[in-house]
């Protein structure tokens, strides 16, 4: 059987590559030059034809699911069904990591792009045998015009590829023509990724901590840790002003890693010098892409050991945007996670998109009631009943609540009677750099 199989892997590959080669894309430095040639043909900036980028939106998917050989398969039957779609003078070029660029010559603006790139998705999508699996391919598609500007080859090129990654943002399967922002927005993108890269290597991120307080007791349980950016000529920066850029360019990962291993390691520390905290816990909070990322549970389990922390004082927040958008892996990585002993927080509850099945899927222990609730506790009539209806919902299931933005007296007063086990909020404190952190441990403070 396992040979039967083989000879089949190998002769659909052979098959596929045979097409790809009768396809013949041409390498880029071939294309650059072709392209190059055709602007010059005719009086300067007056070229008019189109330039697509293109990739396979399932690329990475074929590859993770059946492995690379058969992510090549897929290239190739796409090149060759491309080619389907094209002119005599039309060209095709590989660009690497599975990327293609087109060349359409008759293509005068971006309605006749436009049109061919449907074209191209229409021939693309019909389904594929690959592996014995059924794929049907999408294509990220991207559109740049010769004409008019002074442009040269990889200009246009360039500008095809930016208009491509805008459109594999927005999902699988659209096609997006360039616009100069779009080209000045990935310049910025690459400047910051470089600004916040160099942050990290400088360690200008430092954490603030913000105490967690037990309503019962009125005493400190926890600290938040959250991140903050020592910038050199702008100053203390929130989180606002710099989270999203260092997610989307991957930063968040690497510095997620030092806040884990910082926060436990302080966390440690306090405990040891101040005999009223010592089993004080930290929550960190995990981005949708540190979840993603296949070494959070070995870095989760480094930082605790690093810093000699037990599990049970590690609690990790997950809003549930970040679950949802995560999916299945997401929940196995959370099991993991919960295997090593840690917490596990579901941030923000209750706000945008979300479904209460993840809840038994894997074992959640505290639900942060988002501060949009607490705001509107005695004012906007329904905020009373939402808070009241999730402490008995996380209470029914074993689970604590912690309600943030807690601003005054009388929202404490109020979570207070609803029975939320902790609260968090600038009443009892803001969060603080580590040194004032420590005073307020250290005066016993108790509300
Ligand atoms: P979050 O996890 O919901 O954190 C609570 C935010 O609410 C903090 O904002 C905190 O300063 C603020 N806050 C606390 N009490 C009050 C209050 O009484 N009233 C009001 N209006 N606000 C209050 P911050 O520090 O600006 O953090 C913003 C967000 O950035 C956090 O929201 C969290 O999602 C994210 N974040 C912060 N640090 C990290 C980190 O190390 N990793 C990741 N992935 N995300 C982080
Ligand atoms: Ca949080
Ligand atoms: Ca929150």
């Amino acid at each position: 059987m396992k040979l039967a199989g083989e000879i089949i892997v190998l002769s659909t590959i052979r098959r596929l590559a045979a097409a790809a080669a009768a396809a013949a894309p041409l390498d880029s430095e071939a294309f650059l030059a072709h392209l190059a040639q055709r602007l010059r043909r005719g009086p300067a900036g007056t070229a008019q034809f189109s330039v697509l980028c293109l990739r396979i939106d399932q690329l990475d998917a074929v590859g993770e699911a059946l492995g690379p050989l058969w992510s090549e398969a897929l290239l190739g039957a796409a090149a060759a069904r491309m080619a389907g779609c094209l002119g005599p003078h039309d060209r095709v070029a590989a660009l690497g990591g599975g990327r293609f660029a087109v060349l359409l010559d008759a293509a005068a603006g971006p309605a006749a792009a436009l049109a061919a790139a449907s074209g191209i998705q229409g021939a693309l999508g019909a389904p594929l045998l690959l592996g014995g699996h059924e794929v049907f391919a999408t294509a990220s598609v991207g559109v740049a015009v010769a004409g008019g500007g002074t442009v040269n080859a990889a200009d246009l090129v360039r500008d095809a590829s930016a208009a491509m990654a805008q459109s594999a943002r927005r999902g699988p399967g659209q096609c997006s023509v360039f616009e100069p922002a779009m080209h000045l927005h990935a310049v910025e993108r690459l400047r910051l990724e470089g600004t916040l890269r160099r942050a990290l290597e400088r360690r200008e991120f430092e954490l603030h901590y913000q105490p967690i307080v037990c309503t019962r007791t009125g005493t400190i349980t926890a600290f938040e840790a959250l991140l903050r950016w020592r910038h050199p000529e702008r100053g203390l920066l929130a989180p606002g002003e710099f989270l999203a850029a260092a997610e989307a360019s991957g930063v968040l990962v690497p510095a997620g890693r030092v806040v884990l291993a910082e926060a436990c390691r302080q966390t440690q520390a306090w405990g040891e010098r101040h005999p009223g905290a010592a089993r004080i816990a930290v929550t960190v909070n995990l981005s949708a892409r540190q979840l993603r990322h296949p070494g959070v549970v070995a870095d989760v389990e480094d930082a605790l050991a690093g810093a000699g922390l037990a599990a049970n004082r590690l609690h990790l927040e997950i809003t549930e945007s970040a679950i949802m958008e995560s999916g299945e892996a997401a929940v196995e990585t959370l099991c993991r996670l919960k295997a090593l002993g840690v917490m596990l927080c579901v941030d923000d509850f209750g706000v945008g998109y979300s479904s209460l099945s993840y809840l038994h899927r894997f074992p959640v222990d505290v639900l942060k009631i988002d501060r949009s609730f607490v705001r509107g506790l005695g004012k906007v009539g329904a905020c009373g009943d939402i808070v009241r209806a999730v402490v008995g919902l996380a209470h029914g299931l074993g689970m604590h609540v912690v309600p943030e933005g807690v601003e005054t007296a009388a929202h404490l007063a109020e979570v207070r009677a609803m029975e939320c086990d902790f609260a968090q909020g600038y009443f009892f404190s803001p969060p603080l750099p580590a040194d004032e952190a420590d005073a307020l441990l250290a005066s016993g403070t108790r509300w």
